[in-house]
C-alpha cells in the first residue's frame, strides 16, 4: 500500500491555530483578536436581521427546489452583485461590457481572476503579479497555484503606521509596463491603511500611464465606512477612467453570511463582444473545478439586492456592523491616550479602517499580550476590531498599556 511517506507534514495555518490555542484557554477574561469575523458586543457570531428575512422568504417559496444553477451562477445575483460593487449606473455595465461570474465567496473569486490571467493576460514575460507589503496572505497561495509568481510593491511603512505612499508609487512607476497589481479595494487587510482618494487618483494615473492591470480584491464593502458607494470609490474611480481591471467580490462581511460562500468575479472588458468571449472562458474553467456554484447564499443575497425595502434594511445593518467597529476605535485611542497614557502616538487606530488594525507592536510585544494577557493576536500586531465589545476593551487597553511600556 502506498505509505505517502513523500509527503512532508504541512503547518497548521497560523489564523485557525490562534484560534484552537483561544478555544482551550480557560481564563475569562480571555480575548481573541485574531480572526477576521464580526461579533456583536458579547462576542458572538451576528445574523443579520435583514439575512433571517430573505431565509424566511426562501423557506416559505413553495417553488424552491435544489436543482444546479448555471454554470457561472444565479444571473439575478450575479447581475445585482455587478451593481453593488460598479454602480447602478456604471457605464461599463450600461454598454455590456462587464462579465460577471459567481464564485466560491472572495477565495474563489481570487482563484478564478488569478486562473483566467494565467490563461489568458498577455503577460510582459514571466508570470507575475505584484501583492501589496503586507497583504491578506492567502493571495500568494492563490496565484502560485495557478502559476504566477507574487512579488510585493512597498505598500506600509512602519515607520510612520500608515501608507508609503511615494515608494508605492514610484514602485508602480518602475515596475515593467502592462503589470498585473492587486489592489485592496477598500480596508486593507491586514493593514486597515486606505490610501486617500487624492492618492488613488495619483494610483491611478500611474496605472493608466504604465498599463497596468487592476486586480481589485473586495471583501469588505460596505464594511469599512459603513456606506456601500463610498467603500467602492476606487474601483469606480478606475473604471470611469477606463483602467483595465477585474473585481473580486465577497458577501461573506458585508453579509455576514461566511460559510455560504457567496461571491462574484467581474471582468470589465474593453467591448461587449470581449466581454462575451471572456465569460465563455471563465465558464469552462468554473466548469471543470467547481461544475456549478452553490446556490442559497446567493438566493439569500439576490432576494436583498432586488427588494427596496431589504436592501435599505440591509444597509442599516452594515451599519450597525461598522458604526461598532468604529466606536470601538474611538474607545480604544480613548482609554490609551486619555486614561491609561499610554507611551506612543495611537491616532492610527482610529485613522486605520475596517475589520482589522494594525497597533505597531513588535512581534515579541504581540507574544506577551497572548502568553501572559490571555489576548489572542497574530505576531504582527494585528488586531481585529470587531473582537472588542464594552466588556472586554478596558482588559485589553490595559494590557496593551502594560506591554509597549
Ligand atoms: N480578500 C481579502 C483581502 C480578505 O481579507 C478575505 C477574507 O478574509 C478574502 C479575500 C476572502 O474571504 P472569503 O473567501 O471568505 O470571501
Amino acid at each position: 500500500a502506498e505509505s505517502w511517506d513523500q509527503v512532508p507534514l504541512a503547518p497548521p495555518d497560523s489564523i485557525f491555530k490562534l484560534t484552537a490555542g483561544y478555544k482551550e484557554d480557560s481564563f475569562p477574561q480571555k480575548i481573541n483578536l485574531g480572526v477576521g469575523a464580526y461579533r456583536d458586543d458579547n462576542s458572538k457570531p451576528w445574523v443579520l436581521p435583514v439575512v433571517k428575512k430573505a431565509t424566511q422568504i426562501l423557506l416559505e417559496d413553495p417553488n424552491l427546489d435544489h436543482e444546479y444553477l448555471p454554470i457561472t451562477g444565479l444571473p439575478a445575483f450575479t447581475s445585482a452583485a455587478a451593481k453593488l460593487v460598479l454602480g447602478a449606473d456604471s457605464p461599463a455595465i450600461a454598454s455590456g461590457r462587464v462579465c460577471s461570474v459567481q464564485t466560491i465567496s472572495g477565495t474563489g473569486a481570487n482563484h478564478l481572476g488569478a486562473l483566467f490571467l494565467s490563461r489568458y493576460y498577455e503577460f510582459n514575460g514571466d508570470k507575475k503579479v505584484y501583492l501589496s507589503d503586507p497583504t491578506w496572505v492567502n493571495h500568494f497561495a492563490i496565484f502560485r497555484n495557478v502559476g504566477i509568481e507574487p512579488l510585493t510593491y512597498p505598500y506600509y511603512d512602519p515607520k510612520i503606521i500608515g501608507l508609503a505612499f511615494e515608494q508605492l508609487l514610484n514602485t508602480l512607476k518602475t515596475l515593467p509596463p502592462r503589470s498585473a497589481v492587486l489592489l485592496h479595494a477598500c480596508a486593507h487587510n491586514p493593514t486597515g491603511v486606505d490610501p486617500t482618494r487624492e492618492q488613488w487618483s495619483q494610483i491611478c494615473d500611474v496605472f493608466l500611464e504604465k498599463g497596468h492591470y487592476a486586480f481589485f480584491d473586495s471583501a469588505y464593502q460596505g464594511f469599512a465606512s459603513g456606506d456601500l458607494d463610498n467603500d467602492a470609490w476606487a474601483v469606480r474611480e478606475f473604471v470611469k477612467r477606463e483602467v483595465p481591471l477585474l473585481v473580486c467580490q465577497s458577501f461573506a462581511k458585508n453579509a455576514g453570511l461566511y460559510g455560504e460562500r457567496v461571491g462574484a468575479l467581474h471582468i470589465v472588458a474593453p467591448t461587449q463582444e470581449a466581454a462575451a468571449r471572456v465569460k465563455s472562458q471563465l465558464s469552462v474553467l468554473a466548469r471543470s473545478e467547481i461544475s456549478n456554484p452553490p446556490a442559497y447564499g446567493a438566493r439569500v443575497v439576490s432576494l436583498i439586492l432586488d427588494n427596496p425595502e431589504l436592501f435599505e434594511e440591509w444597509k442599516r445593518d452594515i451599519k450597525t456592523m461598522a458604526g461598532r467597529i468604529i466606536e470601538m476605535r474611538k474607545e480604544l485611542y480613548r482609554l490609551l491616550t486619555e486614561e491609561f497614557k499610554t507611551p506612543g502616538n495611537w491616532d492610527h487606530i482610529v485613522g486605520q479602517i475596517g475589520m482589522f488594525s494594525f497597533t505597531g507592536i513588535r512581534p515579541e510585544q504581540s507574544q506577551a499580550l497572548t502568553e501572559k494577557a490571555h489576548v489572542y493576536l497574530t505576531q504582527n500586531g494585528r488586531i481585529s476590531m470587531a473582537g472588542l465589545n464594552t466588556h472586554n476593551i478596558r482588559y485589553f487597553a490595559e494590557k496593551l498599556d502594560k506591554v509597549v511600556r
